[in-house]
């Protein structure tokens, strides 16, 4: 079923537990997510970057994949379809295509444009039933060769996008996108603390959860975050397995070259990695 991502992460808050958003890439990563998501009846939300959108051949043709899957494959698990980091242009774009969940990303914005922007989203997401997700304070990450040490968003800030009725909030506390660097100083849980105080009932997201240690993403779920994204770690698992694979030679052996048999120990591993994830995130049985 495609839901707005409001309910489960509802629930999530007022459980203690975080639903995990795994984004995808193709029809394999799509697959074994929900086939996960079922086999542990969990509620899941799949991320779409607008990138990986353009590489999928646009939003219309995930919206028909994924729900043409949830269909063949039964899956009776709440799934959200969800645009990740959207500019406001892409947002209207997975509005009109069908997606369930949106985020709009302003914090480049300035705060007044970024208000402004989320708030025109606001009513119409709420009309449709669509959850949506905005974000204050940059979350850090590798971009043209910088990587930081991650941002923190200012409380202040964060309560006046949570009050324009948003579904849930992201907000860096020291998060950061990719692979965390040498020396990173860990998650700011005073900021986190700090906002959840400021913003109340409102869940809060973690992004950049590969690489974040086991205790802080735990900790982090204590204090109000609800959701945690989940890319890099599929894909290092993924093309670690598919390598293997390569290098041992099973490609030359008998059919190994059928592209079906090169990708499914990706697969599998992709399985492994969000089969771990939701242990941590204690999402498992929930839906
Ligand atoms: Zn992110």
């Amino acid at each position: 079923m495609l839901v707005s991502a409001k309910e489960m992460l509802n629930k999530a808050r007022d459980g203690h537990y975080a639903v995990g958003q795994f984004n995808i890439n193709n029809l394999e990563w799509t697959k074994c997510i929900l086939q996960t998501a079922e086999e542990l009846k969990a509620p899941v939300i799949l991320g779409v970057s607008e990138g990986a959108g353009k590489y999928m051949c646009g939003y219309d043709t995930v919206v028909g994949m994924v729900k043409g899957m949830i269909k063949c494959l039964n899956i009776t698990v709440p799934v959200a379809l969800h645009l990740d980091h959207g500019t406001f242009e892409g947002a209207k774009a997975c509005i009109n295509a069908g997606f369930s969940s949106i985020m709009f990303d302003g914090s480049h914005y300035p705060i007044e444009e970024n208000l402004k922007l989320t708030t025109a989203l606001v009513n119409t997401c709420d009309i449709l039933g669509i959850s949506l997700e905005a974000e204050v304070g940059a979350i850090g990450g590798e971009e043209d060769g910088v990587s930081s040490m991650g941002e923190c968003a200012d409380p202040a800030e964060c309560k006046m996008i949570a009050d324009l009725g948003v579904t849930m909030l992201a907000a860096g506390i020291g998060n950061i996108h990719g692979k965390y660097p040498e020396g990173w100083p860990g998650l700011r849980f005073d900021v986190l603390e700090n906002i959840k105080k400021t913003v109340g009932d409102m869940p809060l997201v973690l992004h950049g959860g590969t690489g974040i240690p086991e205790d802080m993403v735990k900790k982090a779920i204590n204090l109000g975050v609800a959701k945690v994204n989940v890319n890099t770690e599929c894909q290092i698992s993924f093309t670690a397995a598919v390598r293997k694979y390569i290098e041992d030679g099973k490609d030359l052996q008998g059919k190994g070259f059928d592209p079906r048999k090169v990708l499914a120990p990706g697969c599998e591993a992709i399985k492994e990695t969000v089969r771990e994830k939701m242990e941590i995130f204690g999402c498992i049985g929930k839906a």
